[in-house]
Formats: C-alpha cells, structure tokens, sequence
C-alpha cells in the first residue's frame, strides 16, 4: 500500500463526498485525501477518462470512488452527476466546489468570452452543484460543502479581473448559503489558496513562479496537500460548529 498522503486522520467512513475538478492537482489531492480518511468519492472532472486516474489512485489503497465527467457550469450535467451519486450511494454529506479556470489578460484586453467562460466554470458551476446537493443534505440533516475560493477574491490580482469577481463571489456565496442552511446542520466554508504548485501556475512560467515567491512570507509555494488538510478538516465532525468562514491557505500571503 502506497504512503498515506493526508497528515491529519480524520473518521470519514460511511461518508460520500463529491469532489469536482478531482484529476488533477489540488482536487485530485482533495480526493485521494477524502478517500484515505474512509469517504466514497465521486471525482468529476470534464470527462469520466480524465477523473479516471484519480480513481484508480484511490482504488489502488482499496479506497471506494467513481468517475464522473461533467462541464460543472451546465445545470443539467451537474445534476445528472448527483443523480448518479445519489443513486449509487443514497446521499450526498460533502461537496468540494473545487473546479476552476483562469482565462487571465488586463481588463482592456479582456474578452467577454474569456469573461464568462472562467464565471461560468468557477461561479456557475459552485451554484449548480451546492443547489443539486442541498435538498439531499437537508433531508439527511448533515453537509458539509467546502468552495475553493482564492486568495484573488479576498485582495484582487492584476491580470486576474474576471478569476478574482469569481472567487469573491464565492465568497458571497459561501456565506449567505451558510446562513441559509446552518439550522439543518449543513455547515458551509470557503478555502483560499494562495500560490501553489500545480498544473494552473505551471503555466505562468519559471520568472512570474520566483517573483511570487518573494510575496510569500514562508517563502516557498504551496502544495495541493497544503489545501486537501484543510478541506479535510472542514470535512470533519471536528468542523461542525465552523460555517461561514474563508479560510487562507497561503503561507501569510495574506498576513
Ligand atoms: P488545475 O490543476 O488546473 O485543475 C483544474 C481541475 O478543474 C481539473 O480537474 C479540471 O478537469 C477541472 N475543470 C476545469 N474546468 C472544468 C469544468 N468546466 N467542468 C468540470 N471540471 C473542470 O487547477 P488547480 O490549481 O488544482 O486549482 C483547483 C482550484 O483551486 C481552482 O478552483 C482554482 O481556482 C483554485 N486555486 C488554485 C490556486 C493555485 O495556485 N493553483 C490558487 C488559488 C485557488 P480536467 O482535468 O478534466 O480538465
């Protein structure tokens, strides 16, 4: 059996999870970390063959998780998502809104199609999806709902004018939606990274990499497990009387 990857053990079992954005960097890490601590995991990404492998992680340390592809902005394949869940495993306790876009460019420069695409991934589809797990969470009295925020919502980011309006919206989001549902012991919360290592700011090259860096007072950049601890937490009885809270992940970039 492979190294466990989560540094906090937590009892997840008899819990299902829906994480999106599952193959990849900090949602694949949200998912193995979810499954290692006892939870089902449905992975979603844009396509079942891309969610695949992550399952196939969880599987390999006899985990329990299915594959799920979806645009996560599209009302209906969200739900039909956890219509499936719902039908494999009979409810849904905690939903990880963790897919996103950056379609990034100065304000001038920046097209009305680069505009939606990133609201309508990271905005839209945290509504869809927190929306077609609501009613199954309160007929259980029990959820848990973590939305990937950034630390771009809470102070902007130059070039980032359209992923910073969604991550504040998610900000919004997560704690008007807390208010709504605390009484049905559905608890509601917002993680905001800061810089971290993944396929997202693999892009952004070796330069822009070091010059952010300088900004990190723990002077190194994060990694996805940094992120998948927290949303453990929160995905925890431990977190039960925790809702409505952005918490940063972010090495004191937000000090
Ligand atoms: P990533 O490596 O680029 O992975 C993005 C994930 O989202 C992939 O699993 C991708 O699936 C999925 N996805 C994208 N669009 C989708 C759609 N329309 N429908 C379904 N799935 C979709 O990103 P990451 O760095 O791990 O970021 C994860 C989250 O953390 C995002 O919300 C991001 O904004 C946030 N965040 C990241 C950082 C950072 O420094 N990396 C900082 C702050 C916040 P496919 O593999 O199928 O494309």
């Amino acid at each position: 059996m492979s190294e466990k990857q989560s540094r906090l053990s937590v009892d997840l079992t008899g819990r299902v999870a829906i994480v999106t954005g599952a193959s990849r960097g900090i949602g694949r890490a949200i998912a193995i970390s979810l499954a290692e601590n006892g939870a089902k995991v449905a992975c979603v990404a844009t396509s079942e063959k891309s969610a695949m492998g992550t399952v196939e992680a969880i599987r390999e340390f006899g985990g329990e998780a299915e594959a799920f592809g979806c645009n996560v902005g599209i009302t209906e394949q969200a739900q039909g998502v956890v219509e499936a869940v719902l039908a494999k495993w009979e409810k849904v306790d905690i939903l990880v809104n963790n897919a996103g876009i950056t379609r990034d460019g100065l304000l001038a420069q920046m097209t009305d199609e680069n505009w939606d695409d990133v609201i309508q991934t990271n905005l839209r589809g945290t509504f869809v999806f927190t929306r077609a797990c609501i009613m199954p969470m309160m007929q259980k009295r029990y959820g848990r709902i973590i939305n990937i925020s950034s630390v771009s919502g809470l102070g902007g980011n130059p070039g980032q004018a359209n992923y910073s309006a969604t991550k504040a919206g998610v900000i919004g989001f997560t704690n008007t939606v807390a208010r709504e549902y605390a009484k049905r012991k559905i608890t509601v919360n917002a993680v905001a990274p800061g810089f971290i290592a993944t396929d997202m700011t693999a892009v952004l090259g070796d330069m822009i990499i070091t010059e952010a860096k300088k900004r990190i007072p723990a002077n190194r950049v994060g990694d996805p497990q940094d992120i998948a601890d927290a949303v453990l937490f929160l995905a925890s009885d431990a977190a039960s009387y925790i809702t409505g809270q952005v918490i940063p992940v972010d090495g004191g970039m937000t000090a």
